[in-house]
């Protein structure tokens, strides 16, 4: 009698086991409700959504600019609020120097790229921006960048735009990188589909800008020795910097902090970097 039961049991289980499988693979692989923000919006900047492997971090969103390639994600804020929204523009050339505008205004950052300083516009001044903090390392430069009328303005709105909380614009060589904190409650697909749009506005701007800058840099006889160079703001490196355990190359720590790990595009340490199978 054991052999029917055998039997039996194994042709259950042939039954049972194939529907369970293609459940659970359905499951697991399945884009649940919070992603769809980011579809949407990839579709919206003909880019291109990675959900990372065993779907522990955020999604990120890749997709073309004139000049460099753009990124965007949701991180989990500490400490502060729930979510942040971060774009990036990996730009193809050095702009030369650093910059950071934060609005509404935050004291200087603590760890940044080497002569990064506090800077003040007189409020008539054609580049003033609103209620905001401003540090570079250049002034002449980032007063270059916000004669820009278009992008000034851009920048001046970006926290209304957006409905922000707060939000900061890193300059750092070659990397653009714009944050803006969510409100609470807001989840990372929603983020996506309300304040993606106008952050991505704003760096396309800057980017197409400082390209320009890049090439007049460039024009101008600005050295530029790549081997002597921090990866992040594009100035020669000091003693002890930072080298990357990905791609071997080297940034200032501050710089490394100021841009949240490596700053470049093709490592898979950057912070954004998506699975290489899928680049
Ligand atoms: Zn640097
Ligand atoms: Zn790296």
């Amino acid at each position: 009698m054991l052999w029917l039961w055998l039997i039996l049991a194994c042709l259950a289980l042939l039954v049972v086991v194939p529907p369970l499988v293609a459940a659970v693979e359905t499951w697991a692989g399945r884009s649940g409700p919070a992603d769809v923000g980011f579809f949407t919006l990839a579709r919206a900047v003909a880019g291109t959504c990675h959900v990372p492997w065993g779907r522990r971090g955020s999604p990120v969103v890749r997709f073309p600019l004139p000049f460099a390639e753009g990124r965007a994600r949701v991180l989990r804020g500490i400490g502060g609020p729930a979510y942040t929204l971060e774009v990036r523009a990996y730009q193809q050339r050095s702009f030369g120097f650093s910059a950071r505008v934060a609005s509404p205004p935050t004291p200087p950052a603590r760890w940044h790229a080497p002569g990064l300083a506090p800077m003040s516009l007189e409020s008539d001044a054609t580049e003033a921006l609103g209620f905001c903090s401003l540090e570079a390392t250049d002034e002449r430069l980032l007063r270059w960048l916000l004669r820009h009328t278009e992008t000034r303005q851009r920048i001046d709105s970006l926290q209304l735009d957006t409905n922000a909380e707060a939000v900061e614009i890193v300059l750092a060589g070659r990397l653009i990188l714009l944050r803006a904190h969510a409100p609470r409650g807001i989840e990372p697909g929603g983020i996506m589909e309300s304040m993606a749009m106008p952050t991505i506005e704003a760096l396309r701007l800057l980017s197409d800008d400082l390209h320009d800058l890049a090439c007049a840099l460039e024009d101008a006889g600005e050295p530029m020795n790549l081997s002597v160079q921090c990866r992040g703001c594009g100035t020669r490196l000091g003693a002890d910097p930072w080298v990357c355990p990905g791609c071997g190359h080297a940034m200032h720590r501050g710089c490394r902090e100021m841009t949240g790990g490596c700053a470049d595009a093709a490592c898979d340490r950057a912070p954004d970097a998506v699975p290489a199978v899928l680049a």
